[in-house]
């Protein structure tokens, strides 16, 4: 492993284990994964069955893009020949194997600007996605303040419920594609119905960024609710925010 790639090993080591911190409410347990990029051929995802919180360097796997991506082009596959895929894809096949979840991590890592991704499962984030179609919508397409978009963009990708593995990784395929094609740009985050989130970003920093404030605003959500509310900022104020070289700066200085 040479220097940068394990820079980047420790840094997203870091990661998992801050999105694991269970009063944080991101993941317990199994819960989520993380990934990154090691360089155009190959990246780092978390082995299946291992913790976020307390994730070794050994249940970090290597794992070939060039394995996986394939399979988001498939009809349809059973879960022996979903295994045996994941399992060729790694580099080091003394390494354990990779989550189910390693091809949407593939899929996002190919995206521009994108060389770190984090799954979670937060509670006030997941509170709404479980509250059905409505409420999730409203969730994904609206922003309510602007540290918000600052952090999370202006708008997310929203999938429907879709069970765990190849399946999910072609919606979200799917769903970002058209997301691309209207926003000319990669989502930051990406909200699963009935299942949970993920933040996209450039570095670690961004990905903490991005979950801890979307978690913040799911709890300002629920809690507007409450009240009557939420208001949605108007498409004009949330372009503005968008758009302001002081809100870039800010965005540096948050690391977001
Ligand atoms: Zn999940």
């Amino acid at each position: 492993m040479n220097d940068l790639h394990r820079e980047k090993l420790n840094a997203l080591l870091k990661l998992s284990h801050d999105l694991g911190r269970e009063e944080r409410d991101l993941a317990i347990l199994g819960e989520g994964n993380t990934s990154c990029r090691l360089d155009q051929e190959t990246f780092l995802v978390k082995a299946s069955g291992s913790s976020l919180a307390n994730l070794q360097e050994g249940q970090l796997v290597a794992c070939r893009f060039a394995d996986l991506l394939p399979l988001l082009d498939l009809e349809s596959m059973t879960d022996a020949e979903v295994e045996k895929a994941l399992l060729a894809s790694r580099v080091d096949p003394t390494q354990p194997k990779p989550s189910v979840e390693a091809v949407f991590h593939a899929y996002l890592l190919t995206l521009p600007g994108i060389d770190v991704v984090g799954h979670t499962h937060p509670i006030a984030v997941n509170s709404i996605l479980c509250a059905g179609e409505a409420a999730s919508r409203r969730f994904a397409e609206e922003r309510r303040f602007p540290d918000e978009i600052v952090c999370c963009g202006a708008k997310s990708v929203l999938v429907p419920y879709i069970d765990p593995g190849i399946r999910l990784a072609q919606v979200i395929r799917e769903q970002v594609e058209a997301f691309v094609e209207k926003e000319n740009r990669p989502p930051r985050i990406i909200l699963i119905q009935s299942h949970g989130f993920i933040a996209c970003g450039a570095s670690t920093n961004s990905v903490f960024a991005a979950t801890l404030m979307a978690e913040k605003t799911a709890r300002i959500f629920i809690g507007a609710a409450t009240l009557g509310g939420p208001t949605a900022l108007t498409p004009e104020n949330v372009a503005r925010i968008d758009s302001r070289p002081d809100e870039h700066y800010r965005q540096r200085m948050l690391k977001c």
